[in-house]
């Protein structure tokens, strides 16, 4: 009987023993929690959402939006969980973070193809076992020191930050109001809005707050998309206004007018206990974080469910190490999937697990590749991205329709760019059918 190990029970490895499972390929699926947690990972459950509970925008002519259209048309785990457990939150797709990943752990332990084993592993399996390392970006110990040694040393890595999440209610309602963004999604959100003599007193004392220490956070390496509220604010007196803090479209109903800055918090799970504060992560130390946050009006005496928190984040060489079928080259039994092949992003993270537990099943079940999707669809140009070799200078990459095969034909118009997404769109869910059609042959249960 077949058998493969999948390291780590996250977004990629829990959806690549999904696949492998439903493919007859029996799985061992190590997962240190609970004997050992990261600093961001705090829940025994499965897949657990680290920082926000958002998987982004939901809409086919959204790049990410298509990428999960991809994983609902083959059978995704995750992608099933997340319908679940959705909560609303406008055009994006947010989830109950609790009730998704015991979704997961459900299934995972309910199958009988899959044994979980609770054990840290500190070596990479020898090649005479079929492996998928799927241990995050925050790997570390010696896990982290033998895939170095793998990989002659050369992984790379950069800073990410989480956000901090309220009890909701401890929120000032009495300041704080409902709504969405352009009254688009209902009262999805809770607004805390500021005049400009509150923003720019909560801007000086963010600017000079006392940031945590971090290990290795040697220069401010840190993911665009994932940028400190602090390093923001420091970019400029506006620039908050821009960002997170961006008022417009936000009716405070108390003035009936649009605020000078506004703080968006978004319902983290389906109860409305839990409310994370949007494009607030930080590495502000954690009484600092409570007394600069606390002068947002609605804030002021809001309790922490959790902090905000910053780590280091820690990737491979990709283009160097990695073939389009996310196995190691060299290695004919290791797969790697997940944030740590350069991925980014929850999503991503899940459809890089995908391909690397069927490419790995495949392996086990000693089959030639029947279907691999290419770069027209989001999932197959994040693997041919992340493993293109002239690439020289590698930074982890969300799904974006840049890294797509170009649609060919002309949009021109005031609706030219969204029939164009369109177009991609439909042109990956007919490829996409077709895989779907192969996996159906492939699995078993
Ligand atoms: C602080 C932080 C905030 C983030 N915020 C966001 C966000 O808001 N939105 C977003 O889209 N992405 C975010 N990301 C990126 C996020 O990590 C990935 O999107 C996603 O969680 C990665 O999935 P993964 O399966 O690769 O790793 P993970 O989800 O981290 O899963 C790895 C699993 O492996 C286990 N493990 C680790 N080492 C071992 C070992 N040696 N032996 C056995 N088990 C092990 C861990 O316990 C964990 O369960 C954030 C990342 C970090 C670090």
């Amino acid at each position: 009987m077949p058998v493969i190990n999948v390291i780590g029970a996250g977004l990629a490895g829990s959806e690549a023993a999904h696949i492998a499972a439903l493919m007859g390929v029996d799985v061992k699926l190590y997962e240190m929690k609970p004997v050992k947690y990261s600093p961001a990972h705090h829940s025994e459950s499965f897949a657990e959402l680290v920082c926000s509970n958002s998987l982004r925008a939901d809409a086919v002519t959204n790049a990410v939006g298509l990428l999960k259209k991809e994983l609902r048309i083959t059978g995704s785990l995750i992608m099933e969980a997340a319908d679940k457990a959705r909560v609303p939150a406008g055009g994006a797709l947010a989830v109950d973070r609790e009730e998704f990943s015991g979704f997961i752990t459900d299934w995972i332990r309910s199958s009988d193809k899959i044994t979980v084993i609770n054990e840290e592993i500190t070596k990479i399996p020898s090649d005479d076992e079929i492996t998928v390392i799927a241990t995050g970006p925050l790997t570390d110990g010696e896990l982290y020191d033998d895939i170095g040694r793998l990989c002659g040393d050369d992984t790379l890595h950069f800073f990410d930050a989480a956000a901090p999440i309220v009890m909701g209610s401890s929120i000032d309602m009495s300041k704080a109001f409902r709504a969405s963004r352009y009254s688009k999604g209902g009262d999805d959100y809770i607004n805390c809005p500021m005049d400009k003599d509150e923003y720019l007193a909560f801007y000086r004392e963010l600017i000079g707050a006392e940031r945590a220490a971090v290990k290795d956070f040697d220069r401010e390496i840190v993911f665009e998309g994932c940028m400190p509220i602090e390093t923001m604010a420091s970019r400029g007196e506006d620039t908050m206004r821009f960002g997170p803090l961006k008022p417009v479209g936000l009716i405070d109903p108390r003035t009936g007018k649009e605020p000078y800055a506004c703080l968006q918090l978004r319902q983290d799970d389906r109860a409305k206990t839990m409310y994370n504060l949007v494009g607030f992560q930080t590495r502000l130390k954690w009484d600092e974080q409570k007394r600069v946050f606390g002068m947002i009006p609605g804030l002021e005496n809001a309790e922490y469910y959790r902090m905000g928190v910053m780590h280091r984040n820690t990737y491979l060489n990709s283009p160097l190490h990695l073939e389009d079928t996310y196995r190691f080259k060299g290695r004919e039994n290791l797969f790697f999937a997940g944030q740590m092949t350069g991925v980014e992003g929850y999503i991503e993270s899940t459809a890089s697990g995908f391909l690397a537990g069927y490419y790995a099943a495949l392996k086990a079940l000693d089959m030639e590749i029947p279907f691999k999707p290419g770069s027209n669809t989001v999932m197959g140009a994040m693997a041919a991205y992340v493993s293109d070799p002239s690439i020289k200078h590698f930074v982890p990459m969300n799904a974006n329709f840049g890294i797509v095969n170009p649609m060919p034909g002309k949009f021109k118009g005031k609706d030219g760019k969204k029939m164009k997404c369109q177009a991609i769109a439909d042109r990956s869910i007919e490829e996409m059918a077709e895989f779907a059609g192969v996996l159906e042959k492939l699995k078993v249960s």
